[in-house]
């Protein structure tokens, strides 16, 4: 391991000046340990934000908060959460493992990096790691890899479950940082990889995740997601949905959709929320969803079992949320 100074902040004051200093935020670790050991990240500098007061969970003003360093276990456990937004704390506890959950905050998981295999391997090209220097996963192996979004660039698809679950019910981040405080959507948080895959989300350098904010929805609970993978635990999405449905006299009245380990980031499905409004809720119409969903798939030679396999996984999650509905 490289050597780095690590500083604990007392105060949120304290933590946004180191950041601006250049120091790095650590919450759980989980994620940035680790790729400091594979000498994939080296930050000379870090900041634990552990002791800051952003662990809450709780409503205001009929928005549900949860504070950036919520751990993941606390969140899918909270009562308000199982009750208000099922879909959740179901992507959460079909994440990581006990051990990490307990560990992990919300604001890290948000910001975990990809799961390509070759973004870990120092000898391997990587545009992500090493801009400029190519994408060994689009010759690779890439069955894991996105289907939507890539790019010539890159192809690794993004890894939060929970995220998935936030763009579908239009959650905002809060942030904070040098230059004030700002909120916007989850799903803002991400970008595509064009060409510059190495920039992975909009905050600005020294910006801070404090909160994450869900917008009230009646029929959220409703909501299912649903996550196929190569085993059943400890292991990412191949393919995820996060799906709820409000249907009055068997007909859709609302539908929320948004899927993961298909994207470079997380995919709101929202052609296909729109044809399901005014539809039937049965599986002919989940079918003509699903069918929508994968309509702009491009999948690599390793990966088209994921076309397939997003269109069945769309239909079992509707299903899903319909019986809930
Ligand atoms: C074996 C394994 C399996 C896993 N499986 C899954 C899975 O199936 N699904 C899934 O979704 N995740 C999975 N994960 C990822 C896990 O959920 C993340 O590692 C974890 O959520 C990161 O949270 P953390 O608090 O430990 O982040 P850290 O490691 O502390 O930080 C991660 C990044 O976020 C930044 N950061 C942290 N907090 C903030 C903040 N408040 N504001 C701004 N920047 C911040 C850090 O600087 C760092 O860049 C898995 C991880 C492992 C190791």
């Amino acid at each position: 391991m490289m050597p780095f100074t690590l500083e604990t902040a007392r105060s949120e004051a304290d933590a946004l000046r180191a950041a601006a200093q250049g120091a790095r935020f650590i919450a759980g670790g989980t994620t940035l340990v680790d790729l400091m050991r594979e000498h994939v990240e080296q930050p000379v500098r870090l900041v634990d934000i552990n002791a800051l007061p952003l662990s809450q969970i709780g409503i205001d003003a009929d928005v549900l908060a949860i504070g950036a360093l919520a751990r993941m276990a606390d969140v899918a456990a909270h009562p308000l959460v199982t009750r208000l937004h099922p879909l959740i704390a179901e992507s959460i506890v079909e994440g990581a493992t006990p051990q990490l959950r307990n560990m992990a905050s919300i604001g890290g998981n948000l910001l975990q990096r990809v799961r390509c295999p070759y973004f870990r391997m120092l000898d391997a090209a990587c545009n992500k790691r090493d801009p400029g220097s190519g994408c060994a996963a689009n010759e690779g192996r890439h069955g894991g890899h996105a289907i939507l979004g890539r790019s010539e660039h890159c192809c690794a698809a993004h890894p939060s479950d929970l995220a998935v679950a936030l763009v579908a019910l239009d959650a905002t981040v809060r942030v904070r940082g040098a230059h004030g405080e700002r909120e916007f959507p989850v799903e803002a948080l991400y970008r595509l990889p064009g060409d510059t895959p190495h920039l992975e989300h909009t905050l600005e350098p020294g910006e801070m995740i404090v909160e994450i904010r869900v917008p009230p929805l009646p029929w959220s609970t409703t909501g299912r997601y649903l996550k196929v993978r190569d085993r059943e635990s400890y292991e990412f999405a191949l393919v995820s949905a996060a799906a709820a449905l409000q249907v009055r006299d068997g007909v859709i009245a609302g539908a929320r959709l948004a899927c993961g380990g298909v994207g470079t980031r997380p995919w709101r499905m929202r052609a296909a929320e729109t044809w399901l409004r005014g539809h039937p809720a049965n599986r002919s119409s989940f079918e003509a969803a699903a069918a929508i969903c994968i309509a702009d798939a491009s999948p690599l030679p390793g990966n088209r079992f994921k076309v397939e396999l997003l269109r069945r996984t769309v239909i079992r999650t509707l299903e899903l949320a319909g019986e809930r509905s």
